[in-house]
């Protein structure tokens, strides 16, 4: 990793979304055969010197053994088991970006944990039960958010930590994310829904002189994190569209999938992304874009989804999903907006920006800084491409906790460098990082575009 210091990066065109395009490997096969993506790896080893864990980790191999090696090893060796070390890479797919021939690593990853846990990982073990519990937050949250005081209480409750770490191995240095009073879905049925959501679009729609019978409309696929813990992003991707008139539909969801992935628990990813894309495609075949406020989301609905699941309505899905500031800088003359805007009151502050890895694995590692550029009464300042190491569930893991700090360092270093001290990202589990290693409050860009044009 660069210890290079931030600078500002110059101005790029926005995504249009027709560069991007999930890796496919012998599409018309139902068993993903990963063999042209092995023999495309040439062993430059460029992979290997862009990932954060074999950085800090002397035992991990890094993503050319975990990937086409292993593969290669798995097809010439019919009692070949897949090492152990894959587990501990974290899923941050930096070296999918990295790769200059375009080998489909996180993919190859991805196939590979899920075969170790499937098939070699002791389901009785403590490593087991842990990562099944820490890749299905999904669960907890929403047990933990019908009773929020009394949850926010007992999991920071400091002998309970204790007790965790001690016998499931989740790290007591990390201060439990609070959840919300009111999840983003209780707001959204309060308010009205869809119908009130397609009103309000109307309104903006006659304001700001566009047909009113315009067919804009999105389906929000907020997440876990948007749900139960920052509903605000929520309110603000609301907020947001439908001031540009767009109507919403917050469908029937459950997790992404992100934290399965990275803990092999394929089935349960599969589970969920079937409910995801049965409810996706639907509107997606009605017209909808589905749009997605956390960036680790929009990477596995665009890109792990079609890599490993073999899904009725995946493809239409993937390729109509987007991240939400990636959509409007599509659509939308959203910058041209903020140029003319100015933000005052609590978010008039300067941001130290991180941009998550599935950010970058999307191409949108720099619109925030871009987008808010010339914002009256804001700085944001970019703290440079480093991983925050906790990659998820990774961090949260007591043998890893302190390389994940030790990978967030560099991103630590910087944002105490920048003015201000209020930290921005569109990645929840980069937020918490980001607050743990700093100590500053983290926002959203959703809630600076709200700031500046809705408010
Ligand atoms: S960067 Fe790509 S080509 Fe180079 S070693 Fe890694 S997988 Fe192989
Ligand atoms: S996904 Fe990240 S942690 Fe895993 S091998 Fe690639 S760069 Fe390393």
């Amino acid at each position: 990793m660069s210890d290079a210091q931030p600078t500002d990066f110059d101005p790029v065109e926005p995504n249009t979304g027709e560069d991007f395009e999930p890796v496919e490997v012998f599409p018309d096969s139902d068993d993903f055969d990963l063999r042209p993506g092995a023999d495309s790896c040439y062993k430059c080893s460029v992979c290997d010197t862009n990932c954060p864990v074999a950085e800090v980790d002397d035992d991990f191999p890094g993503p050319k053994f975990q990937g086409p090696e292993q593969w290669r090893l798995k097809q010439t060796d019919d009692g070949y088991e897949i090492d152990d070390s894959v587990m501990s890479c974290s899923n941050c797919m930096r070296c999918d970006s990295a790769c200059p021939s375009g080998v489909p690593l996180s993919q190859m990853h991805n196939t590979a944990r899920g075969e170790y846990v499937e098939e070699q990982m002791d389901k009785l073990s403590v490593e087991y039960v842990r990562n099944r519990i820490l890749s299905n937050y999904r669960l907890s949250a929403s047990i933990a958010s019908k009773v929020p005081r009394l949850a926010n209480f007992a999991m920071n409750f400091g002998p309970a930590r204790w007790a965790m770490e001690k016998t499931m191995g989740v790290t007591s240095e990390r201060d439990f994310p609070e959840f919300a009073q009111q999840t983003f879905r209780q707001w959204w049925a309060a308010r009205g829904g869809a119908d009130a959501s397609r009103e309000n679009a109307i309104e903006s729609r006659e304001r700001r002189g566009e047909p009113a019978e315009a067919d804009k409309k999105v389906a929000y696929f907020h997440g876990c994190y948007s749900n139960y813990n920052t509903p605000e992003v929520g309110k603000a991707m609301v907020h947001v569209f439908e001031y540009f008139g767009y109507e919403v539909v917050a469908p029937e969801q459950k997790c992404s999938g992100t934290p399965m992935f990275a803990n092999g628990m394929l089935d349960d990813a599969r589970r969920h992304a079937e409910v995801n894309v049965s409810s996706m495609s639907d509107l997606v075949d009605e017209g909808y874009d589905a749009i997605a406020s956390c960036t680790s989301c929009s990477m596995a609905l665009r890109q792990e989804y079609p890599e490993l699941f073999d899904i009725d309505g995946i493809e239409d899905v993937a390729s109509n999903t987007y991240e939400a500031i990636e959509y409007l800088r599509i659509h939308e003359d959203v910058k041209g907006e903020i140029e003319s805007a100015e933000v005052s009151g609590e978010l008039a502050e300067e941001f130290a920006y991180h941009a998550p890895c599935h950010a970058r694995n999307q191409g949108l590692e720099r619109q925030a800084v871009e987008l808010f550029r010339d914002l009256d009464g804001v700085g944001v300042e970019d703290v440079g491409d480093s991983c925050s190491g906790i990659s998820g569930t990774y961090g949260w893991k007591e043998e890893k906790y302190e390389k994940s700090m030790e990978i967030g360092d560099e991103m630590f270093e910087h944002m105490e460098h920048a003015e201000g001290e209020t930290g921005m990202t569109e990645c929840p589990t980069c937020a918490m990082q980001m607050e743990h290693g700093t100590g500053y409050e983290i926002r959203h860009p959703l809630e600076l575009v709200e700031a500046a044009v809705v408010e």
